[in-house]
């Protein structure tokens, strides 16, 4: 894929750039590896006034950044914004809590015969960091900050239509003051990853995307004997009970599905509602998405924006076809806008059966599946019948019910009566084809450290 800013909402080719050569990638390595013996050597507290010079950097341009991020791939400018705003506070949070999430951990020094035994946290080195476009700062945020807290170095390789977006993180780092070469942005294609992967200073990597690149980087990764950190692709089930507040539940259910212009990993995908108020969720639920403006990411009176490209616009409209030609119904939506860009209206369908792609595979795009269910064994079985396992959410009021959904959801995450979402605070990652690993809270810092055991005899 070409490295290039082309505008969703127009179709436009806006800006290239050349990708590095082999021997530009080469320079960068060695830097980075300089560079990791220059941050090993730094305390918290320094790192930590950088960090925080970095939220303020985003914080004093906030719309700056939205700018760059809604011309690249398409969200909205209040979401850019809250987006922009929302990394900040990561940043700021990692810089107050890397310190005490990696403090040594002291160990029963008598039960293994020492005179003291304790476990340290310490960095890695460079990390390889492979990144999708869907939240262009935060995915990368998400990572760096905590990896930069505990002392490591970044190399992004961010997702080709990104690059402006990829550019300026690099440089809110430099300008932040963290030493040369502690963060950099790599701008190559997929292709490149395996060699940068494969080189023996390169310690570790991280991928968030799609599932067939999880499989491709956690290959080579387990040939090189690296960690590495998968965050893959999802279709979240949502599961509305009798006992649930149904107005609240459908009013965010729209939320929850087209967040992002409904290119979320952890977007709500697949509705099961219970036949008791499916009926009644159906209805505001179909209401709420016909109601969404879609238009002009730029306008502040935008819900929807454009799909962030061409191919997406394309994948969408396939498992639509798909769905129809095997028998499913379409309650709104269901045929992109004919304008320039790439949009796609918000859309539900029903009568999804498991002939259908759709009922298998993620949608990256404005459409919700709806489902109808008899009782709560058939909502887990329904919610549990697929190959990932990123996000859940259960809306019920009922204690006992909600425990049982609790335990028996298997994903990543199980949100009741709310919507899936990160939080710096909270563990985020998936299970099975979601991938494995965890980011964010002090799972998320020390997934890049090398926990080493500290025996005194
Ligand atoms: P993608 O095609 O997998 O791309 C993601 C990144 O991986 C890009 O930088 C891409 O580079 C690179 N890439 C693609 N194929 C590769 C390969 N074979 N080897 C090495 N690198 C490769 O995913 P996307 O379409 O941009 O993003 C959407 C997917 O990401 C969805 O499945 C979504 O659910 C998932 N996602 C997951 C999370 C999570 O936290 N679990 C969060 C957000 C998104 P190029 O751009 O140069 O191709």
């Amino acid at each position: 894929m070409a490295i290039a800013t082309t505008n969703p909402a127009t179709g436009v080719v806006e800006k290239t750039f050349e990708a590095l050569s082999d021997a530009e990638v080469d320079e960068r390595i060695a830097r980075a590896a300089a560079a990791a013996r220059a941050m090993r050597a730094t305390t918290f507290e320094q790192r930590a006034a950088w960090m925080n010079a970095a939220a303020d950097a985003l914080e004093a341009d906030s719309d700056g950044t939205a700018r760059v991020m809604t011309t690249e791939m398409g969200k909205t400018i209040a979401a850019a914004r809250a987006e922009v705003l929302k990394c900040a506070k990561g940043c700021r949070f990692y810089a107050r809590h890397a310190e005490s999430m990696l403090a040594e951990e002291p160990a029963d020094a008598s039960a293994v015969g020492a005179s003291r035994a304790y476990v340290r946290y310490e960095p890695l080195g460079p990390v390889l960091a492979v990144m999708p476009w869907n939240f262009p700062l935060w995915q990368v945020i998400r990572f760096a900050a905590p990896a930069l807290m505990a002392g490591n170095v970044g190399l992004l390789k961010h997702a080709s239509n990104v690059p402006q977006t990829a550019l300026l993180i690099e440089e809110t780092f430099r300008r932040a003051g963290f030493p040369e070469g502690a963060f950099q942005t790599l701008l190559v294609g997929a292709s490149s990853v395996e060699r940068i992967l494969r080189d023996p200073r390169v310690r570790a990597a991280t991928l968030t995307g799609s599932t067939p690149a999880g499989r491709s980087i956690g290959r080579i990764a387990g040939e090189e004997l690296k960690p590495v950190v998968l965050e893959l692709g999802g279709s979240d089930p949502y599961v509305v009970m009798p006992s649930a507040d149904i107005e609240r539940a459908a009013k965010i259910a729209v939320t929850a599905r087209v967040q992002n212009n409904g290119q979320s990993c952890i977007a709500a995908k697949r509705f099961i509602v219970h036949d008791v108020v499916a009926d009644a969720f159906t209805e505001r639920f179909v209401d709420g998405m016909r109601s969404l403006r879609v238009g002009d990411p730029l306008d502040e009176q935008t819900d929807i924006g454009p799909l962030a490209n061409e191919q997406g616009l394309r994948d969408v409209e396939d498992y639509i076809s798909d769905a129809l030609s095997c028998g499913a119904r379409v309650l709104c939506g269901g045929q992109r806008l004919e304008q320039a860009g790439w949009f796609f209206p918000p859309t539900v369908v029903t009568g999804v059966t498991p002939e259908m792609r759709m009922y298998h595979e993620e949608i990256f795009g404005p459409v919700a599946q709806l489902f109808r269910v008899a009782d709560a064994a058939e909502a887990i079985a329904l919610a549990n019948a697929t190959v990932f396992g990123l996000g859940s959410n259960i809306w019920t009021q009922d204690a006992a019910e909600r425990e049982i959904f609790v335990a028996a959801l298997d994903a990543g995450a199980v949100f009741v009566n709310g919507m899936t979402t990160s939080y710096p605070e909270l563990p985020f990652g998936g299970v099975r084809e979601s991938g494995f690993g965890r980011e964010l809270s002090a799972q998320g810092i020390r997934a890049f450290c090398n926990v080493k055991t500290v025996w005194i005899g």
